[in-house]
C-alpha cells in the first residue's frame, strides 16, 4: 500500500462542534415542508418580479441543515514545531523550580483548604474540560485499511489525495443528504478521450467495507505498479463515490451499527416514527411494483426520486458523458447481479454480455485468495427475492448505461455479515481490484470501451547463459543460411 499522506497519526475523532444543532434543526425542517426537495430546488424558484419573495428565500436557506466537517490542523513548520518545544522546556523547567522552591521551604499542608475549594471547582473544570475539548484542534487518522474510518476521515484523505495527484484526480460534489451533509466522490482520468465507469458505494449504511474497499481501490489505481492494474485504471475514467448515503453512515458508525436506510423520518401518520428510506428502493425504475411499509427496511419512500440524495445522484449521472459502466458495490451476498432486480419474468437485452462482464469479475477476482463470487439476475441469485427501484436496474434502463452491475462483497456465512472484522478490509479490497481488472478487460473486449492492452510478456533472462549445444543448435541454424546462400 503506497504511503499517501502525511496526516497526523491520532486516532482522536472530534465532532462538529454543530453537528447536534444542525440534527436539531433538520428534525424541525422535516416537520414543516412534507414532501422534501432537493436542497438546490428553492434556490432554483427565484422570482424575478417578486419583492417579497427574498424574505421567504432567506427563510428556507436559513433553515436548510449544513453539516461540515471540521477543518483539521494545518500543518506546521519546521520552525513552529521548534518554538512549540522550546516553550515546552521552559515550561517544565519553571514547574521544576517551583516544585524545588516548595520542597525547600516546607510549609505547613493546608490540609484543610483542598476540599471546599475543590466542590465549586469541578463544575467549573467540566466546564473548562468541555471548552477545551470543543477548541482542540481536529486531527484525523490516516486511512490505512486497518479501521473502518469516518465520513470525515475519508474527506479529509480524499482532500490530500487531490493534493497528491491534482493532474489524475479531482473531485465531485452530487449536493447535500437530507440532514446536509456533502456527498462528494473523486475522478481519476489518467488521460483524455477515456470512458466512463462510476462506482456508487455505501448506499446501505451498514456496509462498511464498501466505502473502504473503494477507498483502497483508488489508492492502488494510483499508485500500484502492476502493469495489469496500470492498464486497467488508465484505460477508463473513475468516478468513484465512497459514501452515498452518508446520513445513515454516520448514524450506523456513530448509534446504530446495523442501520441500513437514510435518515429522513417518513411523514405517513400512521407510522411516524419510521426513519429512513432505502435509497436503493428509490430510483426511478419500477418504483413501488413492490410495497414496503415506512419501517421496513427495503422501504422506497413517498415516490421515486422522493429521497434527496437519488434525486441529485440521477442528475449528476446524467452530466458525465460516455458512461459506460454503472457499478453498485454492496454487502455481504459475495455476488456480481446483473439486472433485473424487479422482475425474474425476463431478463433485459443486454443479459449476455453483462453476465460475460461479471464472469471475467468473479474469474480475477478468484486466485489470489480463493473467494468464489457466484453470479447472475439479482431477482434470481439474491434470496431477497424480487426487489424495485434498484440504482443498477435503473441505470441500465433508464440512463442506458450498456453494463450495469451490483457487486455484493462477501461477508455472507459469517454471524455477523455486515460487520467483517477490520482484518479483511486489505483482503476484501485487494480481490475486488483483481476482479475490476478481469471486468474492464472484458468491457474492452465487448467493444463497449477501448480494448485495454495486453501487458508485455514478461522475459525472463537466465541469470547465466548455458553453454551452447553444440551439433544440434549449429545444424539447424546453418542449414537454412546454407539454403539461401545455394538459392
Ligand atoms: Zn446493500
Amino acid at each position: 500500500m503506497a504511503d499517501e499522506e502525511n496526516a497526523p497519526e491520532e486516532e482522536a475523532k472530534v465532532e462538529a462542534p454543530e453537528e447536534e444543532d444542525a440534527l436539531k434543526e433538520g428534525e424541525e425542517d422535516s416537520e414543516e415542508d412534507n414532501q422534501e426537495e432537493s436542497p438546490e430546488e428553492p434556490q432554483e424558484v427565484e422570482g424575478e418580479e417578486g419583492k417579497a419573495k427574498p424574505k421567504a428565500k432567506a427563510k428556507a436557506k436559513a433553515k436548510k441543515p449544513v453539516i461540515d466537517c471540521p477543518k483539521p490542523e494545518p500543518k506546521k513548520t519546521l520552525k513552529q514545531f521548534q518554538k512549540e518545544r522550546e516553550k515546552e522546556k521552559e515550561e517544565k523547567l519553571k514547574q521544576k523550580e517551583e516544585k524545588e522552591k516548595k520542597k525547600k521551604t516546607p510549609e505547613e499542608p493546608p490540609a484543610e483548604e483542598p476540599p471546599p475549594e475543590e466542590k465549586p471547582n469541578a463544575e467549573e473544570s467540566k466546564k473548562k474540560k468541555k471548552e477545551k475539548i470543543k477548541k482542540e484542534p481536529v486531527v484525523y487518522r490516516r486511512l490505512d485499511w486497518t479501521f473502518y474510518p469516518t465520513l470525515c476521515e475519508i474527506y479529509n484523505w480524499m482532500d490530500v489525495i487531490i493534493e497528491k495527484r491534482p493532474k489524475i484526480v479531482t473531485d465531485f460534489e452530487i449536493g447535500r443528504s437530507y440532514e446536509g451533509r456533502l456527498i462528494r466522490g473523486l475522478k481519476l482520468s489518467f488521460k483524455t478521450g477515456n470512458k466512463a465507469i462510476f462506482i456508487e458505494s455505501n448506499i446501505h449504511a451498514r456496509e462498511w467495507i464498501t466505502s473502504s474497499s473503494a477507498t483502497c481501490m483508488v489508492m492502488e489505481l494510483l499508485f500500484s505498479e502492476d502493469p495489469d492494474v496500470r492498464r486497467t485504471a488508465e484505460g477508463i475514467d473513475w468516478y468513484i463515490l465512497p459514501v452515498f448515503n452518508v446520513d445513515g453512515f454516520v448514524y450506523s458508525q456513530e448509534k446504530e451499527r446495523l442501520w441500513r436506510k437514510s435518515r429522513k423520518p417518513s411523514k405517513g401518520k400512521k407510522t411516524p416514527e419510521c426513519i429512513g428510506v432505502d435509497l436503493n428502493r428509490n430510483f426511478n425504475h419500477q418504483w413501488g411494483l413492490i410495497k414496503h411499509e415506512p419501517c421496513s427496511e427495503q422501504y422506497g419512500g413517498t415516490a421515486a426520486e422522493s429521497e434527496p440524495e437519488v434525486k441529485q445522484l440521477a442528475r449528476f449521472i446524467g452530466t458525465i458523458t460516455d458512461l459506460k459502466v454503472y457499478i453498485a458495490l454492496h454487502a455481504a451476498g459475495q455476488a456480481v447481479i446483473t439486472p433485473w432486480s424487479y422482475t425474474k419474468e425476463e431478463l433485459p437485452e443486454g443479459h449476455k454480455e453483462m453476465m460475460e462482464v461479471a464472469k471475467a469479475f468473479v474469474e480475477s477476482a478468484y486466485p489470489r485468495f480463493r473467494t468464489r463470487y457466484i453470479y447472475g439476475a439479482a431477482a434470481e441469485i439474491l434470496n431477497v427475492g424480487e426487489f424495485c427501484g434498484t440504482s443498477t436496474d435503473w441505470a441500465y434502463a433508464v440512463k442506458n448505461i450498456p453494463i450495469s452491475l451490483g457487486i455484493e462483497l462477501p461477508g455472507k456465512g459469517r454471524n455477523k455479515p455486515f460487520e467483517l472484522p477490520t482484518e479483511s478490509i486489505l483482503r476484501v479490497s485487494i480481490e475486488l481490484l483483481d476482479g475490476f481488472v478481469g471486468l474492464i478487460k472484458a468491457v474492452g473486449e465487448l467493444g463497449i470501451i477501448e480494448k485495454i492492452p495486453e501487458p508485455p510478456k514478461k522475459e525472463i533472462k537466465p541469470k547465466y547463459e548455458r553453454p551452447k549445444k553444440a551439433p544440434k543448435t549449429t545444424d539447424e541454424e546453418e542449414k537454412p543460411e546454407s539454403k539461401q546462400v545455394t538459392d
